[in-house]
């Protein structure tokens, strides 16, 4: 379990931190007891249920709850290849500190090397269209075959965390891949979450310490400034609106709760 502090050198930019303001042990009570309800509510409505953790705070969180609430919804990640290190090594402490099973799902060989063979390893980085031909081998074709049974699946995502995620809501139609999806989350600020953590004194991915606080992979994501929308730091390169990878694409709302 780690402490929660950061140091920013005075001559260099400030970095986003983690939020030091918490709400308090009452409130962090209310939105747990929600979340689990929540939990709860979408085990009972359906049966082959499966959450995509990247490891980032928000699926540390939910990971906590579903544990916690003894939760038939399975774990898995994909591991695209291009992971900090961090990230693989906290998957592995997350399984060891809850005891569960989190799959890993990969990308073909086949279509990674198509992709470089087209663009280069690092294509990427030449535009939109590259970024989302890279995002499509390694990140939505794996989650694709991940979710393939399924009868629901779950992310972290919240409104708050960028201008492309205000509207997302707490069940939604996965149209393409024809399954209902949940965000349990989809209404819990920044000071929400990391009251949380704190609170439950849940592991930590260590990029959150460095001014990250959204994490994807490694050559794409780098820390953001104090007041910079949280995923300004995802494809930096390109414009505001690519600031996703068509993990979450397609889908239609259908309530709040
Ligand atoms: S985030 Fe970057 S490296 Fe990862 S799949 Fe997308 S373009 Fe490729």
């Amino acid at each position: 379990m780690s402490n929660i502090h950061t140091t920013i050198h005075p001559d260099r930019p400030r970095l986003w931190t983690i939020p030091e303001r918490q709400i308090s042990a009452h409130a962090v009570a209310a939105k747990s007891n929600i979340l689990t309800q929540r939990l709860i509510d979408i085990s009972e409505r359906f049966f082959d249920i499966r959450f995509a953790t990247s490891l980032a705070a928000e699926d540390i969180v939910l990971t906590d709850a579903i544990t916690k609430t003894n939760s038939k919804i399975k774990l898995f990640t994909l591991d695209t290849g291009r992971l900090h290190p961090e990230t693989i090594n906290l998957a592995k402490t997350v399984s060891d500190l809850y005891d569960i099973h989190i799959q890993t799902v990969a990308p073909s060989e086949r279509d990674i090397t198509a992709f470089i063979a087209e663009y280069g390893i690092n294509g990427f980085y030449e535009g939109e269209a590259p970024k989302n031909a890279c995002c499509a081998a390694r990140k939505i074709k794996p989650l694709n075959a991940a979710l393939l049974g399924a009868d629901a699946w779950l992310s972290g995502q919240r409104r708050e965390q960028s201008a492309t995620r205000t509207t997302i809501n707490f069940e939604e139609v996965d149209a393409t891949r024809g399954i209902t999806k949940f965000n349990p989350l989809f209404d819990w600020t920044e000071i929400d979450l990391w009251s949380y953590i704190k609170h439950q004194n849940l592991p930590i991915h260590p990029l959150h310490f460095k001014g990250y606080p959204s994490i994807g992979c490694e050559p794409c994501t780098r820390p953001v400034r104090e007041g910079e929308d949280i995923r300004a730091g995802r494809w930096w390169w390109l414009h505001s609106n690519s600031k996703e990878c068509g993990l979450h694409d397609n889908q239609l709302p259908i309530s709040n709760e």
